[in-house]
């Protein structure tokens, strides 16, 4: 299913002269249940409102209008993507479709949502440290320990799963990238760590085989 809707998709494309998007981001909802103190998704659940929660059917819609256009991947976001409680049903009805998708989550939820999960193409975690009492200052809750746990138990789902480990990175933490670049060794089936700057650049890591640049979300 997937190759046949990349070879139409790509077909689109070339008949279009690539003037086709070829990808959406998809903020699933602007709630967050983390806090983290370079967020504007983590001020006092600001945005902690039902009202900022796209409507279920019409979001089905659109994916199948993606579709129709040619788009090759979609990524949902957030805030916390699995606070909507459609997320998990929205990456399968696209991945059934055939798109690319990946989610960038801060991982409290993917053992709740983990069947949704791992039909993901692409999992992103953001983990900026694992040093617990320096996780917990940056994100505003103590839960590093829940969050490893929650990824083992999705990657024991589907094997290999691609994951990738987002760190928002100041000097707070950086001394911590050597480690989270090691953290194949954790999850075995690790691909990739992107790191993103705040206010500098962040050095490209041996450990990471494919950094990516990537929102400080998620
Ligand atoms: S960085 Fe991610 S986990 Fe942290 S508050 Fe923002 S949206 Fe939530």
């Amino acid at each position: 299913m997937k190759y046949s809707y990349i070879a139409k998709s790509a077909l689109k494309h070339l008949r279009s002269g690539f003037k086709l998007p070829y990808m959406v981001m998809f903020e699933t909802t602007l709630m967050c249940n983390m806090f983290c103190e370079y967020c504007i998704f983590g001020e006092e659940g600001k945005f902690n409102d039902l009202k900022t929660r796209a409507v279920r059917e019409r979001i089905f819609q659109r994916i199948d209008e993606m579709c129709e256009m040619g788009i090759f991947a979609l990524s949902f976001s957030g805030g916390e993507p699995l606070l909507n409680p459609n997320t998990s049903d929205y990456i399968a009805y696209a991945a059934e479709k055939g798109l690319w998708t990946s989610m960038p989550t801060n991982g409290l939820l993917i053992r709740k949502y983990a069947e949704g999960v791992a039909r993901l193409d692409m999992l992103e975690v953001s983990i900026d440290s694992l040093n617990p009492q320096r996780f917990a200052k940056r994100r505003g809750i103590d839960g590093l320990a829940k969050i490893l746990d929650n990824l083992e138990f999705v990657l024991a789902q589907r094997r290999p799963f691609t994951t990738q480990i987002n760190a928002a990175v100041n000097l707070e933490n950086l001394s911590d990238l050597p480690e989270l670049g090691d953290q194949p060794s954790h999850c075995s089936q690790h691909r990739a760590c992107s790191f993103s700057g705040q206010g500098l650049t962040a050095p490209c890591l041996p450990a990471g085989p494919a950094a990516r640049p990537a929102s400080a979300r998620g």
